[in-house]
């Protein structure tokens, strides 16, 4: 078992381990539990039996629970339960179920204790450590939300072992960033036989991985500077993301990001690390790209980050574990696409033994 410290007012920590979700003990005699509806009935029956809440609301499965509709219904179910102020909320399950727990905690009586029992990968290492919560509008992601960090995180680790293999190799690319930006010890981890539900390096891997969004986190809890290195990867990302209505899994799309990145690093002087976004890319095997050209993706890229004159500003590296904000110009994103999309269109191919 791991214990990270987040820091924060009140300070958190997150521990990765086995076998938390029947161990997690709360301050808060009141309680509320949020949960997809698709979660394994075993993982809200072990939590409720730890946490006894007093209410149990179930909600559509992945971003359908991010909207507003279901946010106002979560509010209601409190309200009716008499939820008191005192009381806390407690999210378990992917991304979208705690994001969308932590916004019902930060407003429902104008704040209520939080906690979150991420169940999926991309949940441990990137969702439930930082303080985001919101839903979507219509008319984009994350548009409604607010800063409310969790009191605490608990990572389970047995949760993943329900994941399909290939959900926890998306998640992977979250851990993979960090190992780029800031810890390239992670590299050859994430990428070891023994990075798997059930494997001898998962936890240490994962709770290295979750340490550096913590360090990161502690440094700018508001986002004002460092806390851009993250997004590393995320630019191409989002782009390919709105341009194909979420058709790629985020995680996915951050593994195509992350090599286009790499390949603008180099472009504008920095060392070569292709290798390791493609390799990253035969381990990870995403979807293959739908037919693309850079004008398809050029407006949403302007858009993601503030784009003038000189360019659009990306994350970038100078060298493994050196992230940098850069300018990119419109010609070299253009050139770069080019290469970026030789290489990686066409199969992946399946490594034999595991699928
Ligand atoms: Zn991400």
């Amino acid at each position: 078992m791991r214990r990270i410290e987040v820091g924060g007012e009140p300070p958190s920590a997150v521990t990765v381990g086995a076998g938390l979700l029947g161990r997690v003990r709360l301050p808060q005699r009141h309680v509320a539990l949020i949960h997809p509806a698709d979660l394994p009935p075993a993982f809200v029956k072990t939590a409720r039996a730890a946490l006894s809440p007093a209410v149990t609301v179930s909600v559509p499965p992945r971003d359908g629970c991010k909207t507003l509709a279901v946010y106002a219904d979560v509010l209601s179910r409190l309200a009716a339960a008499n939820l008191p102020r005192d009381g806390a909320v407690v999210g378990l399950g992917g991304g979208a179920a705690t994001d969308l727990a932590g916004f019902v905690a930060a407003t429902y009586l104008r704040g209520v204790a939080f906690y979150a029992l991420p169940t999926t990968l991309l949940g441990m290492v990137d969702a439930a450590v930082g303080g985001k919560t919101g839903v979507n509008l219509p008319e984009g992601k994350n548009l409604v939300g607010a800063f409310h960090p969790p009191g605490a995180v608990w990572c389970d680790v047995d949760t993943l072992r329900t994941l399909p293999p290939a959900v926890f190799r998306e998640g992977a690319a979250e851990a993979y960033k960090h190992g780029l930006i800031a810890d390239p010890s992670l590299l050859p981890r994430v990428l070891s036989p023994e990075f798997r539900p059930g494997g001898t390096g998962l936890e240490e891997t994962l709770a290295d991985a979750i340490a550096v969004k913590a360090g990161v986190v502690r440094r700018d809890p508001t986002e004002q500077g460092e806390r851009a290195h993250l997004n590393f990867g995320h630019t191409l990302a989002h782009a390919l993301e709105a341009h194909t209505h979420h058709a790629i899994p985020h995680g996915e799309a951050v593994a195509y990001g992350m090599h286009y990145a790499a390949r603008l690093s180099l472009a504008l002087g920095g060392a070569d690390l292709t290798g390791h976004t493609l390799a990253f890319l035969r381990w990870q095997r995403p979807a293959p790209l739908p037919n693309l050209t850079f004008d398809d993706l050029w407006p949403y890229m302007a858009r993601d980050k503030k784009a003038d004159a000189g360019g659009v500003r990306f994350v970038l590296l100078r060298e493994l574990g050196q992230p940098y904000l850069g300018r990119v110009p419109e010609d070299v994103l253009r050139r770069q696409f080019a290469r970026w999309q030789e290489e990686v269109s066409g199969e992946w191919g399946v490594v034999s033994g595991e699928g």
